[in-house]
C-alpha cells in the first residue's frame, strides 16, 4: 500500500506502518485469501504481503521440463548435458533473440488460461504475471529493454472477451520492472482462428499478414508478450514484423505447450 502523500517524520511513519499491519491482519481473519485457482487458503507472508497463488498451484505454472531450446524454450523429453537448438530453429532461424516462459503448459496452467481468457476471469492475471516476474524478471532486466508490446487481439475477439489477456500481463510485468507498455504498438488486421484450433503447418498461414505496425517509432529492443507459445508462429509472425521496422525483439509468455 502507498499513501498518496510523502511521509517523513518517522514516528508518524511508523504509526501508520503498524496500523496497517493490523488492518491486514484483521482484513484476514475476516475475510481470508484463497488461492484463485483451487481455492485453497492462502497464508500471509511474514512481511503482511499475501501470495498471489498458493504453493503447489504456482509450482505447477512454474515447472519447466529436464532440458529446452535456448532459443525458443522448446521443451525435451529427457535432460541434455549440453544447450543446443531444436531442429526447428536450426532449419529456420526464428526473427527473435530468445522465447522464455514461466513454465511448461500444465494441466493446472490450462485450467487458469481457461478461466483467465474464455470465461472472464481479467483478475487472474495479477498471479499468473506474478509466476513470469518470478521465474523471469532477471532475464528480462538483462536483456535491457525499452519497450513491452503485447500481442494483439483483433477489434472482433476484443470486444467479445473485453479485454486482451497479453495486455493485462504486460501491463503488470511493465510497472513491476518500471518499462513503458505500447499497447497499441501493432494491431491485428483481419480476425484469425485461434490457433489452438489448427495443426502446425495451417497456423503459420493462419496469421500471415494478420499483423501490423501502428506505431513508426526508432529502433527499440522489444519485449513481446504473448500468453501461450505452442508452434512459435504467433512469436515468430509478430517479430518478423517488428524486426522488419529495425526493432530487436525477444519474447515472453506464461506457458511454453508443445505439439510434440
Ligand atoms: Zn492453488
Ligand atoms: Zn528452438
Amino acid at each position: 500500500m502507498r499513501w498518496p502523500f510523502p511521509i517523513r517524520h518517522p514516528r508518524i511513519k511508523q504509526l501508520l506502518q503498524r496500523s496497517r499491519q493490523e488492518l491486514l491482519w484483521l482484513s484476514y481473519q475476516l475475510l481470508p485469501p484463497h488461492c484463485p485457482l483451487c481455492s485453497k487458503p492462502l497464508q500471509a507472508k511474514p512481511d503482511g504481503s499475501i501470495a498471489t497463488l498458493c504453493n503447489t498451484c504456482k509450482a505447477q505454472c512454474q515447472s519447466h521440463a529436464p532440458s529446452r531450446c535456448p532459443r525458443c524454450d522448446e521443451p525435451y523429453q529427457a535432460a541434455s548435458i549440453a544447450a543446443h537448438q531444436c531442429s526447428q530453429c536450426l532449419k529456420t532461424p526464428p526473427p527473435f533473440e530468445w522465447i522464455k516462459t514461466a513454465g511448461i503448459y500444465t494441466e493446472v496452467m490450462a485450467q487458469a488460461m481457461n478461466q483467465f481468457k474464455y470465461h472472464g476471469h481479467p483478475t487472474l492475471a495479477k498471479p499468473l504475471a506474478q509466476c513470469i516476474l518470478d521465474q523471469l524478471s532477471s532475464d528480462i532486466t538483462a536483456y535491457q529493454p525499452d519497450l513491452i508490446i503485447p500481442v494483439p487481439l483483433h477489434r472482433n475477439r476484443l470486444r467479445e472477451r473485453g479485454y486482451n489477456q497479453s495486455l493485462l500481463l504486460a501491463r503488470l510485468v511493465g510497472k513491476a520492472l518500471d518499462i513503458d507498455v505500447l499497447a497499441q504498438a501493432m494491431i491485428r488486421t483481419r480476425p484469425t482462428s485461434p490457433q489452438s484450433l489448427l495443426n502446425a503447418s495451417k497456423r503459420h498461414k493462419n496469421l500471415h499478414g494478420a499483423f501490423k505496425i501502428n506505431h513508426t517509432l526508432p529502433p527499440q529492443r522489444v519485449i513481446l508478450v504473448d500468453d501461450i507459445v505452442t508452434t512459435t508462429s504467433t512469436a515468430r509472425v509478430c517479430s518478423e514484423l517488428l524486426s522488419h521496422h529495425g526493432h530487436t525483439v525477444a519474447v515472453i509468455a506464461l506457458g511454453r505447450a508443445s505439439l510434440k
